[in-house]
């Protein structure tokens, strides 16, 4: 993406939080922001630059593998094709073609892995960054830290009872399957490297690619509650892309 990508970007998901911290400060003063959005405040301006670094450097440093990747299923090509003819001959047995061969098919996924981490880094990040910015909300707000279950426009936060872990994920997926007969949409299952990035603790937790308030989302969220599982789920996080809604199942990732 261009520099201009980003920034657009970046701004688009500093209305949003905007949006969510207005709801706050609204509250408070009972009047509408003026035309001209105020000065943000440092955690908002250190955000959107933190977005805009880890986007640059997240592609930057996956951008520079692609060539190192493209060139090793180059070089497994030439191998598969060199081995071909030498047991044409005789020469090699054809264990050694299919162990080429192997080595081709993982150096292809390799790259095409690559490829989908970088056209996914903006969804990736931007997840990161709504569940940060919820999880400061919740740390700075009493109302919301002390209650069970609470709605807010971004996000619904359930804390459940004590006991969940990343290993009880089954007995989710199993739900989810049973009723609606399809595989759980597990977008992040634990700790990633963005999370390492970001400093947020995200091993005891995974996102789900729903919208909280579709069918299936709504469903999800009645078995978590049935069953004392936390979760926090975002609803629109990003206007007009398919990025935002989630739901993250487990405590509020926290920064360490
Ligand atoms: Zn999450």
């Amino acid at each position: 993406m261009s520099s201009s990508g980003c920034r657009i970007w970046a701004w688009m998901i500093i209305g949003v939080l905007l949006v969510s911290f207005d709801v706050s400060a609204q509250r408070r003063t009972k009047k509408k922001p003026a035309a001209p959005a105020p000065p943000p405040p440092t955690e908002l301006s250190k955000l959107r630059e933190n977005f805009i670094n880890a986007t640059k450097e997240y592609k930057g440093s996956l951008g520079k593998l692609v060539p190192f990747y493209e060139n090793d299923v180059k070089k497994a090509e030439d191998k598969v094709e060199q081995s071909k003819k030498l047991l044409a001959e005789g020469l090699i047995p054809k264990s050694q073609l299919e162990e080429n061969e192997r080595a081709l098919t993982a150096a292809r996924q390799k790259l095409a892995e690559t490829n989908r981490a970088m056209s996914g880094a903006d969804d990736q990040i931007a997840g990161v960054l709504v569940e940060a910015a919820a999880n400061d909300e919740i740390a700075k707000n009493l109302r919301l830290a002390k209650q069970s279950l609470v709605r807010t426009a971004a996000f619904t936060r359930y804390t459940g009872a004590s006991g969940w872990s990343l290993t009880d994920a089954w007995k989710v997926q199993r739900f989810f399957s049973d009723t609606f007969k399809k595989q759980l949409p597990i977008a992040v299952f634990g700790q990633g490297a963005i999370h390492d990035r970001w400093r947020l603790d995200h091993h005891n937790a995974m996102d789900i690619q729903l919208h909280p308030d579709g069918p299936e989302g709504r469903a999800l969220l009645e078995f978590l509650q049935k069953n004392g599982i936390p979760y926090l789920a975002f609803r629109s996080a990003i206007p007009g892309t398919a990025t935002g809604p989630h739901i993250h199942i487990g405590r509020p990732s926290h920064r360490y």
